[in-house]
């Protein structure tokens, strides 16, 4: 782990933390998949920027590895959502994106459809207090925690363009999610359109 370039790090450090958001909003959700959860959110949110910012720091790294490991059980006992689907439809169409990158790219929009759809207000509230914000009291704050770590670990500015990508193609990124994830779309808490699915796409173009 020692090797691993600073960037990356970050970006698989977040698809670690989405791992776990995606389950903590999941239909699928349980006692034992939101307890695996919680714990791994706390870890990166409590750790990642240290791990980013000097690779040798083995606690940092430890506190990750043990949230990346036990990601991979709640994943097996809660279907992650259509946040995945939509990233491996984006690096599906352009191969040089880290899979990391492309989540943290679409995830503020992503979670902000559901934070306004108020579809599942406490668990959001959960995830933002986990992360930090001790007082967090609407689903908001867990945007505002995400933000934040994006920031901390210095990746709050990625940008598809830099990638290839141009905002006329969301729908075909849309399409592409769902037919090669569909079924990840009933894991949301709401019903989410190819429609709905472009306009986070397109909020997300820089
Ligand atoms: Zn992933």
């Amino acid at each position: 782990m020692k090797t691993v370039p600073s960037k990356y790090t970050a970006y698989q450090g977040f698809d670690v933390l989405f791992h776990n958001t995606e389950v903590m909003i999941s239909t699928g959700l349980n006692l034992l998949s939101e307890a695996i959860a919680l714990s791994a959110i706390e870890n990166v949110a409590a750790y990642l920027s240290r791990a980013v910012r000097d690779g040798s720091d083995m606690e940092a790294r430890e506190h990750i590895a043990y949230a990346s490991t036990v990601a991979g059980i709640t994943m097996n006992l809660t279907l992650t959502t259509a946040e995945h689907s939509m990233e491996h439809s984006m690096s599906a169409y352009h191969h040089n994106l880290p899979h990391g990158a492309g989540l943290i790219m679409i995830s503020k929009e992503f979670y902000q459809f559901f934070v306004d759809k108020h579809v599942c207000d406490e668990r959001f509230i959960k995830m933002a207090k986990t992360m930090g914000i001790k007082n967090a009291d609407k689903p908001e704050d867990f945007i505002t925690a995400l933000v934040e770590l994006q920031k901390a670990c210095g990746v709050d500015n990625l940008k598809m363009s830099e990638y290839g990508f141009e905002k006329d193609e969301a729908m075909t990124l849309a399409r592409g999610a769902r037919s090669m994830q569909g079924l990840l779309y009933t894991s949301n808490p709401c019903e989410m359109t190819d429609e709905d699915v472009v306009g986070i796409f397109e909020k997300s173009y820089h």
